[in-house]
Order: C-alpha cells, then structure tokens, then sequence
C-alpha cells in the first residue's frame, strides 16, 4: 500500500470515527428529550448562601442530563437579547443584590411573553430583590424573617400525587426556616409549622416550603429549602430540586 493510500484510508477512518461520535452524542440527547433545551445558571449576591458551591453542585448534574448550561456571575446575562430568545429555564441564586429596571423587565417578560422556566430556591429566589415587587410577583414569595436563626424543623409533603413530590417522605432539616409572604396562588407541595423559637406569636402558624406556579406562559418552580449547599445532602430536599427542575422544562407532568 503507498504512503498516499494508507494515509487516505487513516483520513476516510478518522472521519466515520468523528461521524459515530457524533451520532452517539445526538442519540444520547434525544434520549432525553433535551437536546434543544438550554439553561442558563446565574448566580452571585450574597456569598453567604454559597451561589458558586450551588453552581459547582447543579450545573455538572444539569449537563449529566442533556442540557446545555450557559453559567454567568453576571445579571447583564438578562439584557443579552439573543442569550434570553435562546434559553428554556433560567437558575437564579443570587441573594440581598439589585437588579436595574431593564433587567428586571427583559427577565419578566421572558418569563411572562416567552414562556421561560424558572427554578431557585432560599434567598437566592425569595429574597433576591428587596425593592422589586413585580419580580416578587413572579416568584411567588418574599422571605421577611428566619425566627430562632438556625433551628431543627420539620417538612412536611402535603401533595402526594404531584410528580415533584410523590413517593417523598416528611424530612427533618436543620437550617433556616423561612417565614415568608407568599402568593395564595401558588400551588404549595410541602409546608413547616413554627413552634414559636424566636417568635412566639408565630407559634402554630404553617407556611409554604415547596411550591410551583404559573407566571404568563412560565412555570416558576421555587423551595425555601438550600441555605448552604448541606442541605442538599437531604436526598428528600436534592430530589425535589431536581424534580422541579424537569417539571418547570415540562420533563416531569
Ligand atoms: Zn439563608
């Protein structure tokens, strides 16, 4: 065989090989259904609620699965027009920050207009944008207080049926327990009741833990769980995350 054949026949080889792979790669996304789906992980604010821990912990899972994940410490990712046309769910972790007027209203018309997802949980969500009631109207909630500071609390799942938390167990946490204001039209998958530590006048009260809602044509998926990355060892609080995630992308009815 010449030099040129063996060469040709290494070239024609090397193509089928970049060829296969390639189909593997299709094949194994359209197995998931998700080989058009694009998330977009923005996260920053207040690094006490550990926004790059959540990134390293999430975006390699959402990558597992077939999306494709677009990660920015920025909320300028709001503004970028063709980023915002492109996505299918927006993560937000991104706690006690500021967002301007036009970023605010590229996001919630994305949501609202579009149809973009949206998924976050403790402060990174519910009290990202103190100053911001229409983006509070989006999310569902705001968080005003965490009585007692870090205390043993339980969750209890008060829908069965749903997708998100079907087959899950009551689970016992030891974090914030959020006491938020929250939208009666959210549709709530599991609650806490407070035993008054820190404020007794809240004794009894019971208050959304886990909840999914409709904004315009978006799905808004939301947990008050996640104060640190430790929480998600939980494999009740990680799944819930993870199912609300495939239900906000419509992979989970
Ligand atoms: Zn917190």
């Amino acid at each position: 065989m010449s030099k040129l054949t063996c060469r040709t026949h290494v070239g024609i080889l090397t193509r089928l090989l970049v060829i296969s792979c390639s189909l593997i790669v299709l094949v194994a996304a359209q197995d998931k259904g998700r080989e058009s789906k694009s998330v977009l992980f923005v996260y920053g604010g207040w690094e006490g609620h550990e926004p790059e821990k959540c990134r390293d912990l999430f975006v390699p899972w959402l990558k597992d699965e077939g999306f494709t994940v677009t990660a920015s410490p920025s909320l300028d990712s709001y503004l970028d027009e063709d980023l915002m046309n492109s996505v299918d769910l927006i993560i937000q972790v991104y706690t006690m920050s500021s967002i301007s007027s036009e970023q605010e209203k590229m996001l919630l018309t994305a949501v609202r207009e579009r149809g973009v997802a949206v998924v976050g949980w403790h402060g990174g969500l519910a009290d990202a944008f103190r100053n911001n009631p229409d983006y509070q109207f989006m999310i569902g909630g705001q968080w005003v207080a965490h009585p007692g500071g870090t205390v043993e609390y339980e969750v209890n799942i008060t829908d069965h049926e749903d997708p998100i938390t079907r087959g899950l167990s009551d689970f016992t946490v030891n974090s914030e327990q959020y006491y938020m204001h929250v939208d009666p039209a959210n549709e709530v998958l599991a609650e806490t009741t407070f035993s008054g530590e820190g404020a007794y006048w809240i004794k009894g009260a019971t208050m959304p833990v886990v909840w999914k809602k409709k904004y315009g044509k978006g799905r808004i998926f939301y947990t008050s769980l996640g104060h640190s990355v430790k929480v998600f060892e939980i494999p009740e609080a990680m799944a819930i995350v993870k199912r609300g995630i495939l239900w906000a992308v419509g992979e989970l009815e």
